[in-house]
């Protein structure tokens, strides 16, 4: 829903850098909760390279430092809803 919001916002021709930040942020480190609980449910064989719960690990764990890293997302995030106000829910 995130992702096709903020694709109907460019659609519209609205700046959309605090949405994709949002996206970005929101989607990196979700992942990263997940794939945790999937190491963890996969106990010490998450851990090995036996499986690939391990490579799916590693590879999520990047997404949050490239491509902005989730420090500087929140940063554009933080400075545009001072700019603009908190949207009425
Ligand atoms: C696998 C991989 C592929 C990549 N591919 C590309 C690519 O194709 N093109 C490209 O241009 N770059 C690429 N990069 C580089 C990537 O964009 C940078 O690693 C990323 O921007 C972070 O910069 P840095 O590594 O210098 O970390 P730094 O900027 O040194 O950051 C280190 C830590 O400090 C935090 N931090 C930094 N500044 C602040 C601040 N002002 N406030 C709070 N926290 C802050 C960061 O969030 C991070 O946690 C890639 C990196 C990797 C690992």
């Amino acid at each position: 829903m995130m992702v096709l919001n903020t694709a109907w916002e460019i659609d519209q021709g609205r700046d959309p850098r605090e949405k994709v930040s949002m996206v970005k942020f929101h989607a990196s480190e979700m992942l990263g909760r997940v794939v945790d609980r999937g190491v963890q449910i996969f106990g010490g064989m998450g851990y090995t390279k036996e499986f690939i719960m391990e490579r799916l690990y590693r590879d999520a764990r990047v997404l949050r430092i490239y491509d902005g890293t989730t420090e500087i997302h929140k940063m554009v995030i933080a400075r545009s809803l001072m700019k603009n106000g908190v949207p009425a829910l």
